[in-house]
């Protein structure tokens, strides 16, 4: 199974790769994690994503699909993926669907629908952990104790995009190039459209299902 998982940020796509993932059996990506970690490393990559990626745009094409490809045509991936946070242009979804051409395609684009105002007030309360990456809300889903991951212990922190000017310049980035991605993916029968305006437990249940329905057809 190859799965992308799309939406704008703050719709919980972070908090529900790994269930998906774990539920289909195969790994899975967030390329935004991909490129903290170059940038936690201060690699040459790292230094050109941030120039980016702090001011809440789009890091390129070409090296942004370079870094994701890279990842896919691993044999770890042969089984198949999650992908969080790729595609995010019509460019990117084009290469994806070339390099997947004659392998059987993506098989299922799984849309977290979540209202924009609902978005910033997520995003404004997101901690993320610097280890291993997961993601809490300060209101909504709080770690256990303050400032330390429930899972791994490391300490959590404030995204440099996730403060106000970066969040509403991502919101609009996602509007101009990342949502046209909804029409691309149910013009070719690929969508599904989950509600993410509710509890972590229930999305989690609507995306399995989703998948799930998708796998029987
Ligand atoms: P995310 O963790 O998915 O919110 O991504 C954080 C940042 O990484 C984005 O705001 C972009 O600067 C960069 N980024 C992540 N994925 C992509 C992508 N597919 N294309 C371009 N830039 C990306």
């Amino acid at each position: 199974m190859r799965v992308i998982l799309l939406g704008p940020p703050g719709a919980g796509k972070g908090t529900q790769v790994e269930r998906v993932a774990k539920h289909l059996g195969v790994n899975r990506v967030s390329s935004g994690d991909l490129f903290r970690d170059h940038v936690q490393k201060n690699s040459e990559l790292g230094r050109l994503a941030r120039s980016y990626m702090d001011r809440g745009a789009l890091v390129p094409d070409d090296v942004t699909i370079r870094m994701v490809m890279g990842w896919i045509n691993a044999p770890e991936q042969a089984k198949g993926f999650v992908l969080d946070g790729f595609p995010r242009t019509l460019a990117q979804a084009g290469a994806l669907a070339q390099a997947m051409n004659g392998k059987g395609g993506i098989h299922r684009v799984l849309y977290i629908n979540v209202p924009e105002a609902e978005l910033v007030s997520r995003l404004s309360g997101r901690l993320v952990c610097r280890s291993c990456h997961t993601p809490y809300n300060s209101k909504m889903s709080p770690p256990k104790k303050e400032g330390k991951c429930d899972k791994c212990g490391g300490q959590l922190y404030q995204r440099e995009d996730d403060k106000p000017e970066a969040v509403r310049k991502r919101l609009q980035v996602y509007v101009k190039e990342t949502e046209p991605l909804v029409e691309y993916y149910r013009s070719k029968g690929l969508l599904a459209e989950v509600n993410g305006g509710r509890s972590i437990e229930e999305v989690g249940k609507a995306l399995v299902e989703a998948v799930t329905q998708q796998v029987h057809r």
